[in-house]
């Protein structure tokens, strides 16, 4: 029997981990769904930006800053280095374990606010069931009072949800963040961030901009 929660969130980068615990601070029974795999093989949280992206990125440039200077202004400071080399090797190490503890962190975030992770793709069913089909090949499945669907820019899944929904939509064709309304299931309900009132808007950033990717279902 698939187990009821208030909120199931699917996609755990910044915007559905944060939609998550949000959720699970306002009290309700949150379960949040994510797919990806470090480079270890292992279960990890943060989307995007906190496995490939933003914090990556910034781990890596930081590395570079510091060449740069030793390379450009520590010389003014009267420090000097004899044939400075860059260990490519060793700054992606040091980026990896960044990494780590940055997914490591949302997963101890999410024990610590009560949010249930689930280690797999999500897919929403009718009747607002989510099927996970985890990384050991099992496959279980979750009800929801509210899915909220935050699979980030990666059309592997938002995509296919959206389908379910709306036929013949595609995301990637939708210039900006939307809201789905649940009951309504059809083209014309879908409301852009434009056309809904400020009262949806403040509601939609209070959800942790759970609309950055962004789709929430049945929230409003
Ligand atoms: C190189 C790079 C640098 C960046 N630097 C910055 C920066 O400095 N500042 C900044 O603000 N932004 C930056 N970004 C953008 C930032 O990473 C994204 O805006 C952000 O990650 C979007 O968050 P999200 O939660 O919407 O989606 P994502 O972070 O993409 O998370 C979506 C999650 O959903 C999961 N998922 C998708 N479908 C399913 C499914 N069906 N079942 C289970 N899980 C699923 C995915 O595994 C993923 O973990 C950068 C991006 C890149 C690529």
């Amino acid at each position: 029997m698939a187990e009821q929660f208030d909120v199931i969130v699917i996609g755990a980068g910044p915007a559905g981990y944060h939609a998550a615990i949000r959720a699970a601070q306002l009290g309700l029974k949150t379960a949040c769904i994510d797919a990806a795999l470090g480079k270890d093989g292992k279960p990890a949280l943060g989307g995007t930006c906190l496995r490939v992206g933003c914090i990556p990125s910034k781990a890596l440039l930081d590395s570079s800053r510091q060449f740069w200077n030793l390379t450009h202004l520590f010389g003014e400071h009267g420090i000097t280095a004899k044939d400075p080399q860059i260990d490519v090797g060793a700054m992606i190490g040091r980026k990896d374990k960044i990494v780590k503890q940055f997914t490591g962190g949302i997963a101890m975030l999410f024990k610590a606010n009560k949010v249930t992770p689930y280690y797999g793709f999500g897919q929403l069913q009718p009747g607002n069931v989510v099927t996970v089909k985890q990384h050991d090949g099992s496959t279980v499945e979750l009800k929801g009072t509210n899915v909220i669907i935050a699979a980030g820019s990666d059309g592997r899944g938002a995509q296919a949800q959206i389908d379910r929904i709306v036929t013949g939509w595609r995301l990637r064709r939708v210039a900006e963040p939307m809201i789905v309304n649940l009951d309504a299931q059809t083209p014309e309900k879908i409301l852009t961030l434009k056309q809904v009132g400020k009262a949806e808007r403040d509601a939609a950033k209070h959800l942790g901009q759970a609309l950055s990717a962004g789709i929430a279902l049945g929230v409003f």
